[in-house]
């Protein structure tokens, strides 16, 4: 213990002497290949519950080029297509203090919702059924609730689900999906019994289906490593009748075995029921660093090894991963793979701790203390004490994944953020010339059209070099012929493939 103590020490020892290590992340380039997404509408979404205590934090956010922007702008511009939402029923307690995590009620749901619509994106809106965080270790019924019976329950669920899409619908959000009830692995609005689960899940759908038949309903489930319960759970709902349209899951590497192993859970779900699935929740660190003094919940020596880890924590591995989590999903049979959502993609420090040491950290500290308290723009604030004791109540404080946003510690977005844009992105294959989606003699005419400088439209210049001597010859064109003719050529002709970048 006391050795372990000795080298975290020493580790925030050299925190503070290379302190510019997350900001420096900003300026690391990130590459992409694209992914043959099989549905036009695949989603590339984020979770940015917590914005508006953030703001409120005085946190601001900017372009990867500096430019200070609304959030969502830069969401949007960067490849981001739809916008999760947690809803809590009443986060506050009776003297108007917020228990934290966001204070996400349903009139931060609305706002949220209709700044994302504002910027083309749609809503997915995340119903815990509970107060604050609902998770497999809590699934409380929300304090209004407390003492009702299973039917008062129902008609609760169904009201408060009808009230608040009213809300939201009502501010310009564009719901497209509603998740009944958030990880509810083990339990839903205080209830454990399959029996009365289903039936509250089949309330809140059904207020869902009545609000508008075209919003997806989903439920969501985590800890995909236990593949045989997920997938009993998935017969569950088939068993007990429940009306959703999609099965969603987190995905955390750290604790939730393999990717192959979510296609298959997945997988089994689209081709034996034949739901939609997506993976509602993931996330990565693109750092080791914290930069708000509260502990992280991946760092050095806690989360940060295991064998599911495929990647860096660099913004080049959590792109990787993000990358990777939206190719098992695509991977889905029957093109059931909805999309992917990364979790709290902008929760960052609201004061930055990085490279302070002795009392210029603790006053830094002491003040993003006082923001959480006042703000909730930490996990929770002391306040939640009165309704969640044992946890919130006990470790209150900030952010636990800051080193996992797409934004550096100052507010700049990190290159990471493209893999939004770039997984979607139109590419070709080394040699297609013409971009028609093979390569043929035709290809290596156009390449002499293009020395020869005889105008044609649509030739693709990005995937000439097929040598890579940074030059476009003729013997590119000659290699191209050589490989149509089933020749011996060294180079990945029809099999790399490339995006263009833009203006070329
Ligand atoms: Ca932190």
């Amino acid at each position: 213990m006391k050795r372990t103590l000795c080298i975290l020490l020493s580790l925030v020892l050299l925190c503070s002497a290379f302190g510019a290590v997350p900001a420096g992340a900003q300026t690391q380039s990130v590459t992409i290949e694209p992914i043959d997404l099989h549905r036009e509408d695949f989603i590339r979404g984020m979770d940015v519950s917590s914005v508006l205590s953030l703001e409120r934090s005085g946190v601001k956010y900017y372009t990867a080029d500096g430019a200070e922007k609304d959030l969502f702008r830069i969401l949007a511009d960067n490849g981001v297509n739809y916008i999760r939402v947690r809803v809590w029923n009443d986060p506050f307690d009776a003297s108007g203090n917020g228990y934290g995590g966001g204070n996400n009620d349903v009139a931060a749901a609305a706002q949220i919702g209709a700044r994302a619509a504002a910027c083309g994106m749609k809503l997915l809106v995340d119903f815990h059924y509970s107060d604050f965080w609902a998770d497999p270790g809590k699934q409380k019924a929300p304090k209004a609730w407390s003492g009702m019976s299973l039917s008062q329950k129902l008609n609760a669920v169904r009201d408060f689900t009808t009230a608040s899409l009213q809300t939201i619908r009502g501010a310009g959000a564009d719901i497209g999906m509603v998740q009944i009830g958030n990880e509810t692995s083990n339990g839903l609005v205080g209830e454990d019994s399959w029996w009365n689960m289903s039936q509250l899940y089949n309330a809140g759908s059904a207020a869902v289906r009545a609000f508008d038949p075209s919003i997806l309903v989903a439920i969501h489930f985590t800890n995909p490593e236990k593949t045989a319960y997920m997938k009993s759970l998935a017969d569950f709902l088939s068993d007990y009748h429940v009306d959703y349209d999609v099965f969603a899951l987190s995905y955390y590497p750290y604790w939730h075995g393999s990717l192959s192993n979510l296609t298959e859970v997945l997988d089994y779900v689209a081709v034996n029921h034949h739901k939609l699935t997506m993976v509602a929740e993931t996330s990565y660190a693109y750092t080791l660093f914290d930069s708000d003094g509260h502990p992280n919940t991946v760092s050095a020596y806690a989360n940060n090894t295991g064998s599911d880890l495929l990647w860096d924590f660099t913004p080049q591995g959590q792109a990787d991963e993000v990358r990777a989590v939206m190719n098992a999903v695509n991977n889905v049979s029957d093109n059931a793979g909805l999309g992917v959502f990364y979790w709290e993609g902008a929760w960052i420090t609201v004061g930055d701790t990085t490279g302070l040491s002795g009392s210029a950290y603790d006053s830094r500290l002491a003040a993003n203390k006082a923001l959480w308290e006042r703000d909730g723009s930490g996990w929770a604030a002391s306040y939640c004490g009165e309704y969640d004791p044992d946890d919130g109540g006990k470790w209150y404080g900030g952010c636990a994944v800051d080193n996992q946003a797409f934004f550096a510690s100052d507010g700049k977005a990190l290159p990471s953020l493209q893999v939004f844009a770039q997984v979607a992105a139109t590419s070709y294959l080394l040699g297609d010339t013409d971009g028609d989606g093979e390569v043929t003699v035709i290809d290596a005419t156009m390449l002499q059209r293009h020395l020869a400088q005889v105008k044609s439209t649509g030739f693709i210049e990005a995937v000439a070099d097929v040598d890579s001597d940074s030059d476009i010859t003729i013997l590119d064109a000659t290699l191209i012929k050589r490989w149509v003719a089933g020749l011996f050529c060294p180079y990945p002709i029809a099999k790399k493939r490339i995006v263009p970048s833009p203006g070329s």
